[in-house]
């Protein structure tokens, strides 16, 4: 049993105000697996003002120095991997595969990512008799959700830290524990105190005293449509920067070139990694329609052959992070089925031979209409809509009729014809075939909201623009 019951303000683990806990649920046992601490508004009271403290000194921080520490955590996190991997399993029901793999590398590519930037940001420019200077923004309060834990906290704190500013995170209660370890490796980096603060606790108790408060400067939510909207009223009133991380529909069209059995089974096994519990899952398969029958044949296949079960063990699925995540998966499976989508694999319930755990089918309908709640609505678990197009113009058309904007897939075998697509799709971030890169900006457009994180990019999400005119241009040496 984990028990975290402390909370790390000004460089200590200490006890909250209220002695309250919440217990924390193994997703693969439904067995109570530990305690959480839960703060409140006097905690994140409390962490704020050392992180407002704090920001004197570590906003006035040599790139040096910031360097020299980002690769202290950069050695305390190589130590830590497979404790954060396990906690991850443990937490969110990632198969250790998965967990120690791709979860636990999300968060060290961040980090390489965030020292090799910081090495070459331009922190000043000079522009005529201005110059222009790119200055932390100050007390940064960083929220984050449950489904890729580790890649959530390390794409907000790092560049935050790299571009001088100080912080409150508020990781998700469902994914607690890998926070509270990540929370460990920057103490023991030797972090100084009150620039990194860490309250667990409720999203509506300490996440909402967070948006709220006069002394946080910028709110980063990544999260649901519902909570990206709570935070941005809350914060209005004291006029805070807020950047927001949301939910997403994504559209992975196969074009009519590409080799299509691979394609559409390389799209459905990877809509089930993770549970399908990511924002950028391309959720939406878009075939040409005269080759609807061949893709259902594919996909079927691919979705029988994804091993759903103890995540402890060598499955490509564990379960879904919780029962209220089980319960909105099923209502959306019943949905599609009542819609008429034409369930090709999976379906109501959970796999056969697992009795307990929120265990979900690797669910495919086929022949689904763009107008169905099934093809518009963010499910966050592992079903995939395929959706048929007549031509590209159709193809397209399909892919920006959604109220989100987040990523886009194109493969196809002609790469210029898979460029042409993936600039008329709508989304902020298109992957062409299989394209990855950390130095990409991540974020979205429309319903999934307006931040880019990543690279770069994620810098500048931290920084105030200052100009400074008539600033004289150091003389040439
Ligand atoms: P939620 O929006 O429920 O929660 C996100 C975070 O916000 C959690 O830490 C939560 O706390 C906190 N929170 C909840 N209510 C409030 C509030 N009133 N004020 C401040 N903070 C609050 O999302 P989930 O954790 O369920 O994550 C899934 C969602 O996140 C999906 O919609 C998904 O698409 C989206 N997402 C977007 C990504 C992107 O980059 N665009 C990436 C990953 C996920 P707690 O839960 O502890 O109460």
């Amino acid at each position: 049993m984990r028990e975290y019951l402390k909370l790390y303000i000004d460089g200590q683990w200490v006890s909250p105000s209220e002695t309250k806990t919440a217990d924390i649920i193994n997703p693969a046992t439904e067995e109570v697996s530990g305690r959480i601490a839960l703060g409140n508004a006097a905690d994140v009271d409390k962490a704020v003002k050392a992180a407002s403290r704090a920001f004197d000194s570590w906003s006035q921080t040599s790139r040096k120095q910031r360097i020299e520490l980002l690769e202290s955590i950069q050695a305390e996190y190589t130590k830590r991997k497979a404790d954060i991997g396990a906690a991850i399993t443990e937490e969110m029901g990632a198969p250790t595969g998965l967990a120690q793999g791709f979860h636990v590398d999300l968060g060290a590519g961040h980090l390489a990512t965030a020292i090799e930037t910081l090495k070459e940001f331009k922190f000043e420019e000079q522009r005529g008799v201005t110059l222009i200077s790119k200055d932390p923004i100050g007390v940064c309060a960083l929220i984050t959700p449950w489904n890729w834990p580790m890649n959530q906290v390390t794409v907000k704190v790092f560049p935050a830290l790299a571009t001088g500013n100080t912080m409150v995170l508020k990781p998700p209660q469902l994914a607690s524990y890998s926070a509270q370890i990540f929370a460990e490796v920057m103490h023991a980096a030797g972090v100084p105190k009150g620039v990194f603060n860490m309250i667990h606790g409720s999203g509506s108790v300490v996440g909402s005293a967070l948006s709220a408060h006069p002394q946080v400067d910028l709110v980063s939510i990544t999260g649901s449509e519902t909570v990206g909207i709570e935070i941005a009223k809350s914060a209005a009133n004291t006029v805070k920067r807020v950047c927001q991380e949301l939910g997403g529909k994504s559209a992975f069209i196969v074009l009519d070139d590409a080799k299509l059995p691979e394609n559409v089974a390389g799209a459905t096994s990877g809509l089930m990694v993770n549970s399908g519990q990511t924002c950028s899952a391309g959720s939406r398969l878009l075939v040409p329609k005269a080759r609807m029958a061949e893709a259902i044949e594919a996909a079927r296949a691919a979705a029988a052959a994804v091993t759903v079960g103890d995540p402890n063990t060598a499955v490509a699925m564990g379960p879904v992070v919780s029962k209220g995540q089980f319960n909105e998966i099923q209502k959306y499976i019943q949905i599609g089925i009542d819609e008429g989508a034409q369930l090709i694999a999976g379906g109501i319930g959970r796999p056969e031979g697992l009795s307990k755990g929120w265990f979900v089918k690797p669910t495919v309908f086929a022949n689904v209409r763009n107008d169905m709640r099934v093809a518009r609505e963010e499910i966050f678990g592992p079903v995939l809509v395929i959706i048929g197009y007549d031509n590209i113009d159709d193809a397209i058309a399909i892919a920006n009729d959604s109220d989100f904007g987040l990523a886009g897939y194109v493969n196809g075998a002609d790469a210029k014809q898979c460029n042409a697509v993936a600039k008329r799709m709508r989304t902020g971030w298109v992957s062409i075939n299989g394209g990855f890169d950390f130095n990409a900006p991540f974020g979205g457009i429309k319903k999934s909201g307006n931040g880019r994180e990543w690279g770069e990019f994620g810098f500048h999400e931290y920084v105030e623009i200052k100009s400074l005119l008539g600033y004289a241009p150091a003389p040439a040496q």
